[in-house]
């Protein structure tokens, strides 16, 4: 967890090949649906370009269908994913449908002024539609409002760990490494 452009996504990634695990990002799944225009990319569209939380029925129907996968029996990470609070007791019910509990809740720490500027840079690089300045404060609100709020739930549990977010990437992926040991 942690807010947009906080660096969730590459963190992800390097922890995926560090455990070979499998990484879902609610955010990459959404957008090659949108590229696919399939049913679920039709409906999220709008709600993803301008900076909105889709649905949580849609994102429960997506990582449900996931976590039924073979691939994901041996592990799995996931990114941008439960967001909500009705989310993460869908995930609750998932897990427990498919007898997996969750080992760890990560969320990464970090500035929003720091945030901002490094979003700004990646939707010039990569041309993400919603990687304007103002759908970044947008989505950085949303953070706030919406997600933050998981963090008591997961640290309620005994699940949550923080990690500073600023630094070296390979120094972050070494702090999330000695958390997860
Ligand atoms: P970031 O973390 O930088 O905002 P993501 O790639 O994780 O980017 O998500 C991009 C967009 O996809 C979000 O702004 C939102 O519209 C949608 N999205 C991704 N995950 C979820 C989720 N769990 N619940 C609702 N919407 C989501």
């Amino acid at each position: 967890m942690g807010p947009p452009g906080v660096g969730k996504g590459t963190q992800a990634a390097r922890i995926e090949n560090h455990f070979s695990i499998i990484h879902l990002s609610t955010g990459e799944i959404l957008r090659e649906e949108m590229k696919a225009e399939t049913s679920i990319g039709k409906q999220a569209k709008d709600f993803c370009d301008s900076g909105q939380l889709v649905p949580d029925p849609i994102l429960l129907d997506i990582i449900e269908h996931r976590l039924f996968h073979d691939d994901c029996k041996n592990g799995f990470l996931l990114d941008g994913f439960p967001r909500t609070l009705p989310q993460a007791t869908g995930l609750d019910t998932i897990l427990k449908d498919i007898n997996q509990e969750l080992d760890c809740a990560i969320s990464l720490v970090a500035d929003e002024g720091e945030l901002v500027s490094r979003l700004v840079q990646r939707g010039k690089e990569l041309g993400r539609s919603d990687d304007s300045e103002e759908i970044i404060q947008h989505r950085q609100k949303i953070y706030w409002d919406q997600t933050a709020p998981l963090l008591d739930f997961y640290r309620n549990k005994g699940l949550l760990k923080e990690v500073d977010g600023i630094g070296d990437i390979s120094e972050i992926t070494n702090r999330i490494l000695k958390v997860l040991q």
